[in-house]
C-alpha cells in the first residue's frame, strides 16, 4: 500500500464534491483495496461511501425492485421484500463468493467494476434494470461497455438501480469452486419488454444471446434450446475452461436456468 488520504463524508452532495480523477469511490472494498494493495491502481484520496444512508436500502413499488448502491450482497440475499418480488435475484446474491464477500461486497461496487465474471451485471442485462447516477439514468444495454469498464464518468456515483419486475425469472451459474465467480452464469427473465437471456463469465464482458431470446419467446421452455449453440469466437478461455467449454456450458446452463424460470 502507499500513502493515500481517506475521507468519509455524510453526504452525497460532500462526496461528490470530493471526487476527481484522483480519487475512488470505497464501497465495501473488496476490490478496490487490493488492486491498491497490488498496486495495479493508483489513488491519491479514498471517498469511503458507508456514511451514506441515501445509497443504502431496498424498496419495492408495484412494478420495480429498486436497491440502493451501497447494500450489500448479504441483504439482498436476506431481504424479505426481494425473496417475495424477485427471488431470482435473491438467490444469485446469496450465491456470490463467501460470507465475507456477502457481507461487505455492494451492488454499486459490483457493476462499477464490472468484473467479466461478476454476476450482477447478468442481472442487471437480463432483467433490463437501469442504473441510477447523480446524474443520470444508464439503460443496462448502454452501461456495460466492455472487460472492467462502463459508461460511468469520472465521478459519477451510482446511487441505486432499478429492477423491474420480470413475470418469471432464474439465474444459475456455474462457479469457479476457489472463488465462486461465475465461469458461465446465465439470467433468464420473462419481462415486459419481452424474453431475455444474458450471459456472464463467458465472454470479456456480459452479453445477450438473442438466438436463445427468440426461441424462448415461441416457446418458454428448455426443449426450445434444444440444438442452439452460442459461437465460441471471442469467448474467454483459460485454466478454468476453454472458450469451447464455455460456448457449450451457456447451453446447458441457460436450459437448467429456463426449467427453473418455468416451473
Ligand atoms: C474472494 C472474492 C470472491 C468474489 N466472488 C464473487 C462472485 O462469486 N460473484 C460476484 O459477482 N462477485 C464476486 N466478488 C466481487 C464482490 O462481489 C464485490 O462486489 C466486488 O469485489 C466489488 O466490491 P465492493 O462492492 O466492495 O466495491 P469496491 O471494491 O469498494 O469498489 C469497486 C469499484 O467500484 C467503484 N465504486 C464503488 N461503489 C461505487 C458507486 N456507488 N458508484 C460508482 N463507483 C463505485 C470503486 O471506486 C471501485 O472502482 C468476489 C470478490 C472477492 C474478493
Amino acid at each position: 500500500m502507499y500513502e493515500l488520504e481517506y475521507q468519509r463524508p455524510g453526504s452525497v452532495a460532500a462526496a461528490l464534491a470530493a471526487a476527481d480523477a484522483d480519487s475512488a469511490f470505497l464501497a465495501g472494498g473488496m476490490t478496490l483495496l487490493p488492486t491498491l494493495k497490488m498496486r495495479l491502481s493508483r489513488r491519491s484520496r479514498l471517498i469511503d461511501l458507508s456514511a451514506l444512508d441515501d445509497l443504502q436500502g431496498v424498496r419495492v413499488t408495484p412494478s420495480a425492485l429498486i436497491i440502493g448502491a451501497m447494500t450489500a450482497h448479504v441483504e439482498v440475499q436476506d431481504s424479505a421484500e426481494v425473496r417475495r418480488a424477485l427471488p431470482a435475484l435473491a438467490k444469485l446474491a446469496g450465491g456470490i463468493g463467501d460470507p465475507l464477500v456477502r457481507n461487505r461486497g455492494t451492488i454499486g461496487g459490483s457493476l462499477a467494476n464490472n468484473d467479466p465474471a461478476a454476476d450482477y451485471p447478468a442481472a442487471v442485462l437480463g432483467l433490463g434494470a437501469t442504473v441510477e447516477t447523480n446524474k443520470r439514468e444508464i439503460s443496462a444495454e448502454q452501461f456495460f461497455t466492455g472487460m472492467f469498464s462502463t459508461a460511468l464518468d469520472t465521478g459519477e456515483l451510482i446511487t441505486r438501480v432499478s429492477f423491474p419486475l420480470p413475470r418469471r425469472a432464474a439465474y444459475l451459474k456455474f462457479r469457479n469452486p476457489a472463488s465462486r465467480y461465475a465461469v458461465v452464469g446465465v439470467m433468464v427473465a420473462d419481462t415486459a419488454q419481452g424474453i431475455r437471456v444474458a450471459v456472464t463469465g463467458a465472454g470479456p464482458c456480459v452479453f445477450r444471446v438473442p438466438s436463445f431470446e427468440e426461441a424462448l419467446s415461441r416457446r418458454f421452455s428448455a426443449d426450445a434450446l434444444r440444438g442452439l449453440r452460442v459461437p465460441s469466437d471471442g469467448l474467454n478461455g483459460d485454466m478454468h475452461g476453454s472458450a469451447a467449454y464455455r460456448a457449450s456450458l451457456i447451453g446447458v446452463i441457460a436450459r437448467r436456468a429456463v426449467a427453473m424460470a418455468a416451473s
